[in-house]
C-alpha cells in the first residue's frame, strides 16, 4: 500500500505533498493537455446519513488532489432519489468537509440538471439507444442472465423511436405507475459486462422531490446521472470507490453516446476504507442510532466524523490518517490502531497534562503536618518545556491510582505495595507502612512516611526508586466523570461483528484541581492513562465530563 504512495517535494513550495497512482494519472493527463491544465474534483455525497470516516478518505483525496494542482473540487448533493431532504444530514456533511479543513469551490445538487438529463434520454431515444420497456424489476432481473449465460432480450427492445419518444412522454406526464415502465439504453444483452445489458436508466416514482417538487414523475439512475453531473460541471476526473469499476464503460457510454461534451470525464476508482473494530455502512449506522444502541450520530465510538469530533479526535489527526492509509487499488482492512496512533501523535506535543486518579484509594502521610499545604511544581507536558508548569497542591491526605498499589505485588511490580518506597512524581518519595481495611476486608486507606529530604526539585540526587506515580490532594480534588470507551464493533464466537456490549463504561474519578476549569472541548493528558476530551454537550460549569480519547498504549506496529 505504502509503495502507491510515495512522498514528494512541491516544486513551489517545498512543502512535502503525497502523490498516488491517481495523481500519476492526471500528471500524464496535464503532460498530454487533455484537459489543459484543469484538474477538477467533487465530492458527491448522498443526503442520507452522517459522513463516516471512510467518507473522510474520498473528502481529502478529492479535495487535496484540487489544491495539489490548483484546481477546483465541488461539493455535490446526489440527490437523484426523491427522497425527503434532511436539513440535518446536509448541515452535518457541510460542517464535517469544514471541520476536516476543506472549502469547495461550488455546492451543488445533482437534482439541478434534470432536465439536462431528460433531454439526454430523449436524445439517446431518437438515436435508437434507448427504448422503453415494460417487463416488471424481476422479470428483467430473470433476462439479464448471469456472469457465465448471456441475458435475454427483452420483447420491447425493439419498439420504434417514435413509440419510445411517445411512451417516455407519458411516462413522464405521469400515465404510469411505479414500477409499470423502464426507460432502458440500447446496449448489449451479450456483454461480459452485466452493467451493459440494457441498463435502467430511468424508472417511475410518483414521489415529491426536496428541490423539484412534483415536476418529475420520472427520476434518472445514477449510473446515467452521474456522468451528466461530472460533465455538465466540467469535472475531469472523478474519483469514486472500487465497486463501480464494472461500471465505468456505462459511465464512458452514457458521455459518449450523448457526445456533448468534447473532453469527458474520466472515472479513476480507488479501494473503500475498510477498518477494524467499526462498521462503515450508513445504513447499518443509522441503524444503531434509530435502536438508541448508541446515543446518536455523534455517539464518541460511532466513526461518523460527528463521532470522531466529538471523542476529541482532531482534523489533523484525521487527514494524518488519511494520508498514511494511502491511495490504493486493492481492498484491505487496516487496523483502527493505526487511527489511535495518528491522535496520540497529533496530542502528543499539543496537550497539557493533569493528574487524575481512577479507583481512587486513599494515602495517609503520617509524619506530614495536618494542617500544612504546598505547591508543587509540575510541568505541563514533558516532551515540550516551553508549556510551562503549573502549581499542585500536596498536603497529608491523597489520592493514588487503584492501579498503582498491590497489596500482594506480583513479580516486577515496582509501584506501591507494604514495605515499598516509590517516587511521587513532582513531590517526594513515600513509603508504605500499612494497610488499613474497613470491617469487610475493602481497603481503606494506606499509612506512609514522606522523606522530607527528596522533595523533587531540591537538588536530591540520593538513593534511586524503581517506581513513580501520580497522586492528587484529597482536599482539593475535584469529581469528574469519565466515559471510557472501547471498540464499537468485536467479533462473536463465530467471528462475526457485533456491537460490543462493553463499548463503554462510566466512571467517577479524581483529579487535580486545575481541572475545574476544564472548557467543553477541551484536550488533556491524563498523566499515565490517556488524552482526553472535556465532553461539549455533556461538560458544564459544575460538572465535568470527560471522554477518552485514546489510551497512551500502542498497539500500532509500523
Ligand atoms: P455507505 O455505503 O456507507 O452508505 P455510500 O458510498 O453510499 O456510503 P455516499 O454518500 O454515496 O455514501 O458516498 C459519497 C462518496 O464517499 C462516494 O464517492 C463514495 O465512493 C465515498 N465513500 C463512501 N464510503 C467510503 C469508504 N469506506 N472509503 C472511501 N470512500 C468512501
Ligand atoms: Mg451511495
Amino acid at each position: 500500500m505504502a509503495d502507491l504512495n510515495e512522498k514528494e517535494k512541491n516544486e513551489n513550495t517545498g512543502e512535502a505533498v503525497s502523490s498516488n497512482f491517481i495523481h500519476n494519472i492526471i500528471d500524464k493527463d496535464l503532460e498530454n493537455q487533455k484537459y489543459g491544465d484543469k484538474v477538477y474534483t467533487r465530492f458527491p455525497p448522498e443526503p442520507n446519513g452522517y459522513l463516516h470516516i471512510g467518507h473522510a478518505k474520498s473528502i481529502c483525496l478529492n479535495f487535496s488532489t484540487a489544491k495539489k494542482y490548483g484546481g477546483k473540487c465541488n461539493l455535490r448533493y446526489d440527490d437523484t432519489n426523491p427522497v425527503k431532504e434532511d436539513v440535518e444530514y446536509i448541515d452535518s456533511i457541510e460542517e464535517d468537509v469544514r471541520w476536516l479543513g476543506f472549502n469547495w469551490t461550488e455546492r451543488l445538487w445533482a437534482s439541478n440538471y434534470f432536465d439536462k438529463m431528460y433531454e439526454g434520454a430523449v436524445e439517446l431515444i431518437k438515436k435508437g439507444k434507448a427504448y422503453v420497456c415494460d417487463l416488471t424489476a424481476d422479470q428483467i432481473k430473470d433476462y439479464r442472465g448471469t456472469l457465465t449465460e448471456p441475458g435475454k432480450e427483452s420483447p420491447y427492445r425493439n419498439r420504434s423511436v417514435e413509440e419510445n419518444l411517445q411512451l417516455f412522454e407519458e411516462m413522464r406526464q405521469g400515465k404510469y405507475a411505479d414500477g409499470e415502465k423502464v426507460l432502458r439504453a440500447k446496449i448489449d444483452m451479450a456483454s461480459p459486462n452485466i452493467n451493459m445489458r440494457d441498463p435502467v436508466i430511468y424508472r417511475i416514482a410518483h414521489a415529491t422531490h426536496h428541490n423539484t417538487g412534483d415536476k418529475w414523475c420520472i427520476y434518472p439512475m445514477y449510473d446515467y446521472a452521474h456522468p451528466i453531473e461530472d460533465a455538465i460541471e466540467g469535472i475531469t476526473h472523478s474519483i469514486c470507490t472500487l465497486e463501480f469499476e464494472d461500471h465505468r464503460p456505462l459511465y464512458d457510454w452514457v458521455l459518449r453516446e450523448l457526445g456533448w461534451w468534447s473532453a469527458p470525464p474520466q472515472q479513476i476508482e480507488f479501494a473503500r476504507l475498510n477498518l477494524t473494530n467499526t462498521v462503515m455502512s450508513k445504513r447499518y449506522l443509522k441503524a444503531l442510532v434509530d435502536n438508541g444502541d448508541v446515543e446518536g450520530w455523534d455517539d464518541p465510538r460511532m466513526p461518523t466524523i460527528a463521532g470522531l469530533r466529538r471523542r476529541g479526535y482532531t482534523p489533523e489527526a484525521v487527514r494524518d490518517f488519511c494520508e498514511r492509509i494511502g491511495v490504493s487499488k486493492a481492498n484491505s482492512m487496516v487496523d483502527i490502531s493505526l487511527l489511535e496512533h495518528c491522535i496520540r501523535e497529533d496530542l502528543k506535543e499539543k496537550v497539557q497534562s493533569r493528574n487524575v486518579v481512577e479507583n481512587p484509594i486513599k494515602v495517609i502521610i503520617t509524619n506530614y503536618p495536618e494542617d500544612k499545604t504546598e505547591e508543587m511544581e509540575i510541568e505541563n507536558n514533558k516532551e515540550v518545556p516551553e508549556m510551562g508548569s503549573r502549581m499542585v497542591p500536596f498536603s497529608r491526605e491523597l489520592w493514588v491510582d487503584g492501579e498503582d498499589f498491590q497489596e500482594i505485588p506480583e513479580k516486577k511490580y515496582f509501584r506501591l505495595f507494604p514495605g515499598n518506597e516509590v517516587r511521587f512524581k513532582g513531590a517526594y518519595f513515600l513509603k508504605c507502612n500499612e494497610v488499613v481495611k474497613w470491617g469487610d476486608g475493602t481497603i481503606k486507606e494506606l499509612h506512609c512516611t514522606y522523606d522530607p529530604e527528596t522533595k523533587c526539585g531540591s537538588g536530591f540526587e540520593g538513593r534511586k526508586v524503581k517506581g513513580t506515580i501520580h497522586w492528587v490532594d484529597a482536599k482539593t480534588a475535584i469529581r469528574i466523570m469519565i466515559r471510557a470507551y472501547s471498540y464499537l464493533m468485536i467479533p462473536d464466537e463465530k467471528g462475526e461483528n457485533v456491537m460490543n456490549p462493553d463499548s463503554m463504561k462510566e466512571l467517577i474519578a479524581y483529579a487535580e484541581p486545575a481541572l475545574a476549569d476544564a472548557k467543553p472541548g477541551e484536550r488533556f493528558q491524563f498523566f499515565r492513562h490517556g488524552y482526553y476530551i472535556a465532553d461539549e454537550k455533556l461538560t458544564t460549569e459544575k460538572q465535568k465530563v470527560f471522554n477518552r480519547i485514546v489510551d497512551l498504549k500502542s498497539s500500532w506496529k509500523k
